[in-house]
């Protein structure tokens, strides 16, 4: 009986174990020896001045053996009980074990769709192509699994008493958006820098709807992130960019879920779009740490696909990331990832080298072209993930991914959040990008006339099947 009752029995699971008693800590990611409490406003390693990452107590978590993990997180997974429906805060224990429950700010994200893109699949001449769609989530993005982490942490830290009037970051839209909302959620205000005239209207009314102080900034997204992190150090107002290393720890479960969802199988390759790149060192941590708890018992490659116009980390990939690139960040239709100076770059550089990582660039066409044929087999892709399917077709081109291998594409952002780079696509307007469509398709505009109809119905319909 307590076994068909979710909610009592993980109660019992919880009195037998004290899931509390785990812990996590920031420490520097080049390994200097300081730690600090995730209840600190720390950023930067003192010492180095190197990016902090989040450390968990592995030993602690290593008395339950993998497959208490993988039946726990799995009991857990898509279900009602606070907060472990959260896909996020399933994964507690391994995420942010320091919060307590009732400070856990979640909309329930996580748990988006992994599905057999088999018609994509074979339209690029692979046998086994996966999507995950983590575009389908509360704001739209994958943003919302660190969001959570890093707003609920905020949270605990003033139930404790400290003193935090705002929280702030600078965005190419997406991260404010994620923001904006699980800010909005706990009752925090909320502030947001963006770039002016560079984000879709999407992502704009998505902060304003939400409460946030929306700023427009003449400048770019690293113009934004150098004043964001001016202000903050100075004012007292707490920093949500991905220099925060709590939202990988929420990003990370992207890596744990997929494999979740795939009877904790683990894929050959997995592609994903980057700009500052806490994305990629969030999936390669995912991997890793569940390697050290046995859960896995191999690594998977990670391909990093960038723009043409956005493209550090790919000059570093040529050097064999020998050297950290920066480039001055030219216009991209992948407006998220238009960032030239990447925060996580060293940190994503150490991780593929762990991964056999791969690195891959895409001009504005082959992105676009790239997202329209995905969306003629049934996807509605945003322009990032346009380019992970750009990328992903050169790689197969060039021979580095394998036709038989099972390949996972991380979607970052829903369509609908990047309405006008789709309409103008198929209005052949994107000329300022240089891209002429290779597969658009306009409404048909007519008459309300039956014989206008039918013929626009035939001419169409034959020239369709003719074109296959
Ligand atoms: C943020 C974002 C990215 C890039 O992720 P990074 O962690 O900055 O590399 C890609 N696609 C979308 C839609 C995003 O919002
Ligand atoms: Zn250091």
């Amino acid at each position: 009986m307590q076994k068909t009752c979710p909610g009592l029995y993980s109660r019992i699971d919880r009195k037998e174990q004290p899931l509390t008693a785990y812990n996590a800590w920031f420490q520097c990611s080049r390994d200097c020896t300081g730690r600090f409490p995730l209840t600190d406003v720390i950023y930067e390693c003192p010492s180095c001045g190197g990016l902090l990452e989040v450390r968990h107590d592995l030993s602690a978590l290593k008395q339950q053996s993998a497959e208490e993990w993988k039946g726990l997180f799995d009991r857990r997974f898509m279900r009602t009980e606070w907060p472990y429906g959260s896909s996020v805060w399933g994964k507690k224990e391994l995420v942010c074990p320091v919060v307590d429950e009732e400070n856990v700010v979640s909309m329930f994200e996580g748990g988006s769709n992994l599905f057999w893109a088999d018609r994509l699949g074979h339209a690029f001449g692979l046998d086994d192509l996966w999507v995950k769609q983590c575009g389908n989530s509360h704001t739209g993005s994958f943003k919302d699994l660190g969001m959570t982490v890093l707003v609920s942490m905020v949270n605990q830290m003033v139930s404790d008493g400290q003193k935090i009037p705002a929280v702030a970051c600078a965005s190419s839209g997406d991260t404010s958006a994620a923001l904006a909302a699980y800010a909005a959620a706990a009752g925090m205000q909320a502030v947001v820098f963006l770039p002016k005239d560079r984000v879709s209207t999407a992502q704009l009314v998505q902060p304003m709807s939400n409460g946030a102080l929306v700023l427009s900034l003449d400048t770019d997204f690293d113009g934004c992130m150098t004043l964001v992190k001016e202000i903050c150090a100075n004012e007292n107002i707490y920093l949500a960019n991905s220099m925060n290393s709590l939202r990988v720890e929420g990003q990370k479960t992207v890596a744990i879920e997929l494999v979740q969802q795939d009877d904790w199988q683990v894929p050959d390759w997995v592609v994903v779009p980057g700009g500052n790149l806490g994305n990629p060192t969030a999936l390669g941590k995912g991997f890793l740490e569940m390697q050290e708890l046995g859960m896995i018992d191999r690594l998977p490659r990670i391909a990093v696909a960038q723009s043409a116009n956005a493209n550090p980390l790919y000059l570093s990939y040529q050097n064999n990331f020998d050297t950290l690139e920066t480039v001055q960040a030219r216009a991209t239709l992948a407006s998220a990832i238009q960032i030239g100076n990447p925060v996580s770059q060293e940190k994503a550089a150490k991780i593929l080298k762990l991964f056999g990582g791969v690195v891959e660039q895409v001009t504005e066409q082959e992105l676009a072209d790239a997202a329209a044929r995905a969306d003629r087999t049934g996807l509605f892709c945003c322009p990032h993930t346009g380019v992970a399917f750009g990328g992903l077709i050169k790689l197969l081109e060039r021979g580095v991914i394998k036709p038989e291998e099972k390949v996972v594409v991380i979607s970052t952002a829903h369509g609908l959040k990047f309405t006008e780079f789709k309409i103008d696509y198929h209005r052949d307007a994107l000329g300022d990008y240089d891209v002429s469509p290779r597969y658009p398709n306009l409404p048909v505009e007519l008459p309300a006339d039956y014989e206008a109809v039918k013929q626009a119905l035939l001419t169409r319909i034959e020239a369709r099947s003719g074109a296959g």
